[in-house]
């Protein structure tokens, strides 16, 4: 989109909470970021009156669409906060130092150090595990690779960066030239179907992905055998904490409970689930400047877990909602011990997920040399 489009989306957007926007509250509710800062139509209104602090606070909101789904006048504040986002970053008003750190983790994801195109004779389906995982998982990205292998024929493995970052930051011209080369790189070499494990690329691809199927890899293990893995959960109460960009991902949020339920746990489900899941408080990169305020949706997530265990499909969601109450990836509970047993604490971003990716390459590499 160019600076006039863009322009013009985000007056569309303001203009129609300005006029629509009743203030009913159905919104404020469960979102920190709103409880703050108060309802999208008051925030429009700092706008209008040219409140310059007004604009760097779309950089509070987490994007996790909550709004949109509760919403009764059908209005859209996480797109109008995305767009005023991109307006910063266009006006050249967004300050980059807070989030430097991120940046360097989405360019060198896409660098020669971390990714690789592992693609198999006959390949069209690719799984490609986004970064979480591999930083905090790698035996046990390595493990679901290889079970999901014995599923899809040809199944060849891409690790590389969705440039989610990018996105939600508002850098758009960056994120539609980076995007554009990675999915133009994909279809050039064949690929027609993603295999994504991670909520943040699976929205990606499926947004953006034109020309590409996506499946989530939870989809895949339900639908196909996953013998030999254990079925250990003894009757063990868990609840799901469903990541928000799937929020409206009904097949994904039933894959994960069918693993669960079929893996011996007995699910209790949370108020907010599907849907009308709430953000654990790492969405939009609001951490990057206002921890606090992110760590109001993550306890906020915790308390509504009423001391369970949470299980998420999201190594972002689990590093963050750990902070709060007690919570495993689903892969945790699914796979084999000894694959599981890298389940990593730890920050994400930090130089040791870094290391963790490089050791997965390296075992991905040297695995399909010894194939050929
Ligand atoms: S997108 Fe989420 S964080 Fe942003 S205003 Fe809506 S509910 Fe709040
Ligand atoms: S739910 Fe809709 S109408 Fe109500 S305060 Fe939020 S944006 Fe305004």
């Amino acid at each position: 989109m160019n600076h006039e489009m863009e322009a013009s989306s985000l007056h569309l957007l303001r203009t129609a909470i300005g006029s629509q926007c009743t203030e009913c509250g159905a919104c404020v509710r469960y979102c920190a970021f709103l409880r703050r800062y108060g309802p999208p139509k008051a925030i429009a209104a700092g706008l209008e009156a040219g409140d310059p602090g007004r604009m760097g606070t779309a950089f509070r909101c987490s994007l996790c669409g909550l709004c949109a789904v509760v919403c009764p006048e059908g209005l859209d504040p996480t797109g109008f906060f995305l767009a005023l986002r991109r307006h910063q970053v266009a006006s050249g008003g967004l300050t980059v130092r807070p989030y430097r750190g991120l940046l360097t983790h989405e360019r060198l994801g896409r660098s020669s150090l971390l990714s690789w195109y592992g693609l198999p004779p006959g390949c069209k389906t690719v799984f490609f595990p986004g970064c979480g995982l591999p930083g905090s998982r790698p035996r046990a990205t390595l493990a679901l690779f290889e079970h999901l292998r014995r599923l899809v024929p040809n199944l060849g493995m891409v690790l590389d960066c969705c440039i989610k970052p990018s996105h939600d930051l508002g850098r758009e011209t960056h994120f539609d030239a980076v995007f554009e080369a990675l999915r133009t790189r994909l279809k050039e070499r064949g690929i027609n179907t993603m295999l994504t494990a991670c909520p943040n690329c699976t929205k990606v691809f499926r947004w953006y992905g034109k020309g590409l199927a996506v499946q989530t890899v939870w989809e895949v293990l339900h639908a196909g055998d996953v013998g030999g893995w254990e079925r250990r959960g003894g009757g063990v109460e868990v609840s799901v904490h469903d990541p928000c960009p799937l929020r409206d991902d009904q097949p994904s949020q039933e894959a994960v409970r069918g693993l669960l339920t079929d893996s011996g746990y007995a699910l209790v489900e949370m108020h907010h689930r599907g849907r009308r899941t709430i953000c654990c408080g790492e969405g939009g990169a609001v951490a990057h400047i206002d921890p606090d305020l992110a760590g109001e949706w993550t306890l906020l997530r915790g308390r509504e877990a009423g001391g369970r265990l949470l299980v998420a499909s999201c190594s972002g969601c689990v590093a963050m909602l750990n902070r709060s109450t007690p919570t495993v990836h689903l892969l945790d509970l699914l796979l084999p011990a000894e694959a599981a047993l890298d389940k990593a604490a730890g920050r994400p971003f930090a130089a040791n997920t870094w290391w963790r990716r490089f050791f997965l390459k390296r075992k991905v590499v040297r695995l399909s040399q010894e194939r050929r």
